[in-house]
């Protein structure tokens, strides 16, 4: 896959792994609503489609941003059906769908890839590291394995490997609260300097540029902790990807009317 695709042609894209998804037409319920018999339900289908924008993945942040959040791009708003999504997938164990939302990440990836400082570095030979926001111990005992690092391996599928890189170089380093129902105040203070580099990643990252990607862009907390730890391990560039944002919080930066 190139690096300059029109926005368009991206969100065609993940309609298409979508739909594509939703013609195997297993036995199964719909991850979404539970319908009988589909993966994704038509309407459902339909609702996700709505959820990405149809101008393409744009830069999002929370309103305030908080100090320190590396540039980020989504594909859409966290909102029904693909909300539903992404927490069937997550904690669910709905892992059948991460083709689908792997192919929404890799459209985020996409853009962000396309912007400097990354284009540049993709342009002087890449490649550029792709890193999961590390999952914390509790979770990943609660959930038997680390969805979010299968995520960026899809999302990573189809690009060169002189283009990206997914590593998972990132690791909890204290006990962190549960984020979800804390504010953002909180969840920043919660997740203050509880991550950092793993020892045999620090070659790795000394020097490198780096995407984080993400499910939901929330509060922001959790993209500025790991922004944070990849730049104290050197990191040159940091930029990041979700695959959503939330809307009550986050907006897009460019001014819509
Ligand atoms: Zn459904």
């Amino acid at each position: 896959m190139g690096v300059v695709v029109p926005w368009p042609a991206l969100v065609l894209r993940a309609v298409a792994a979508v739909s594509a998804l939703a013609d195997l037409a297993l036995p199964m319920s719909c991850a979404s609503c539970g319908a009988a018999d589909e993966r994704l339900c038509p309407p459902c289908l339909a609702d996700m489609r709505a959820c990405l924008w149809a101008d393409g993945p744009r830069p999002v942040a929370p309103n305030p941003a908080p100090t320190g959040l590396p540039v980020t791009f989504s594909a859409g708003r966290y909102d029904g059906a693909l909300s539903r999504t992404v927490s069937a997938y997550k904690d669910d164990g709905r892992r059948d769908c991460r083709p689908v939302l792997g192919e929404i990440l890799a459209v985020s990836l996409q853009a962000a890839l396309g912007q400097p400082p990354l284009a540049h570095h993709l342009r002087d030979g890449g490649p550029v590291l792709v890193v999961p926001v590390p999952t914390s111990r509790a979770a990943r005992r609660r959930r038997g394995d680390a969805p979010l690092e299968a995520l960026a391996r899809a999302a990573c599928a189809g690009f060169t490997t002189a283009e990206v890189r997914p590593v998972a170089v990132l690791r909890p380093r204290r006990r962190v609260e549960d984020q979800a129902g804390l504010s953002a105040a909180r969840r920043a203070v919660n997740l203050e300097h509880s991550m950092q580099v793993r020892g045999r990643s620090e070659m790795l990252v000394a020097g490198a540029a780096c995407i984080l990607v993400d499910d939901v862009l929330t509060t922001g907390a959790t993209l500025v902790e790991a922004a944070r730890a990849l730049r104290s391990g050197g990191a040159r560039e940091v930029m990041a990807a979700t695959i959503c944002a939330t809307q009550r919080r986050a907006r897009a930066s460019a001014a819509r009317p």
